[in-house]
């Protein structure tokens, strides 16, 4: 089968030839549908020193998928051949103390799909069956292959609670835009988006029209933000933009006793006043890396179900697994929102 893998430590990728994965007794066989570029992917593509010590090579790269079950080994019991599933790319043990009490995105023995094995931009992919999430029949494949990233977004979001607060989002990538989709959906009172490239600011215009755009090369984000809430700041900042700056002007925006989720992917150290931003302000600093295990799960579910949110505009560009080179250049470039690509 053609299969994207990453090599070696050089920068870049390869689509290969590889033989068609073998299952387990506990796993099942999926032809991938739809799989979406995550920005991780971009920093394995270039081989960025914070992620490469996350990686077993040489592996298939894609961790946002749907597909269908071709084949199940001999101990599943709750998947059936022809089952539309998508992937929880977190593949927890099961036994530790984390699993074991309820926190198996923090499981001791966690496995990253599609970065320490094989994941899923190929045409079939290996999945163990507790990592499976089910669809109903005639489920969008596209829907399911965003379903992953649009729950790090939720999960960011509702971790602490989103209802009657002001949020600011920093950064509008795709999992901002799904996380501003899913803000306003949820019944925050004000939403402040926040970004850069002009495109995603339009985007996160369509999701939530009620929001408030900044551009932070148009305006001072911290002003804005602090006139508009008569000097409180906002009760809770998402930060998914991953840059230095708009962290700082996150805590500077963040009201006292509020909540701040850093989900962006931030590489790296940087300064801080903890003292000044955190402690006397007594702000909850949360780090997000993934979905609450299979809560999350439920809540996006639930959340689409109510109609109020259709993430499917985030998408924007779909490819042939074989054009990957202009997919990933254009998910660099910032000016678009979500990325798939078919095997
Ligand atoms: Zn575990």
């Amino acid at each position: 089968m053609k299969a994207l893998v990453k090599t070696s430590e050089a920068p870049g990728v390869e689509l290969k030839d590889v033989d068609i994965p073998t299952i387990g007794h506990k796993d099942v066989l999926i032809k991938v549908k739809a799989t979406a570029i995550c920005g991780s992917d971009i920093h394995v593509f270039h081989s960025s020193p914070g992620i490469m010590h996350m990686i077993n090579l040489p592996v298939i790269l894609g961790h946002e998928a749907c597909g269908e079950v071709v084949e199940i080994g001999d101990y599943v019991t709750n998947i059936k051949k022809g089952d539309m599933i998508s992937v929880e790319p977190h593949l927890f043990c099961g036994v530790c103390y984390y699993c074991q009490t309820g926190a198996q995105l923090n499981c001791k023995n966690l496995t990253l799909f599609g970065l320490q094995i094989d994941g899923a931009f190929a045409e079939y992919a290996r999945v163990p069956e507790n990592c499976c999430w089910k669809h109903s029949e005639g489920y969008s494949a596209d829907l399911g292959a965003i379903l992953e990233p649009l729950g790090v977004a939720v999960h960011g979001a509702l971790v602490g609670g989103i209802n009657g607060k002001s949020v600011a989002v920093f950064g509008c990538g795709p999992i901002g835009l799904f996380a501003i989709g899913a803000v306003a959906a949820l019944g925050a009172t004000r939403t402040f988006a926040l970004e850069v490239v002009p495109k995603r600011l339009a985007m996160a215009h369509q999701l939530a029209p009620d929001a408030i755009l900044i551009n932070p090369k148009e305006r001072d984000p911290v002003k804005t933000i602090m006139e508009a809430t008569d000097g409180l700041g906002v009760d809770v900042a998402i930060e998914l933009s991953g840059n230095v700056e708009a962290m700082k002007q996150a805590l500077k925006v963040l009201k006292r006793e509020g909540r701040i989720s850093l989900v962006g992917g931030l590489l790296g150290p940087i300064e801080l006043d903890i003292h000044k931003d955190l402690i006397l302000k007594e702000a909850r600093v949360l780090g997000i890396f993934g979905r609450v295990i299979w809560q999350t799960w439920w809540q996006v579910r639930d959340l689409l179900a109510t109609g109020k949110f259709d993430p499917l505009p985030v998408i924007t560009h779909r490819f042939p697994l074989a054009d990957f080179a202009k997919a990933f250049e254009l998910a660099e470039s910032g000016e678009a929102g979500k990325i798939l690509l078919y095997p």
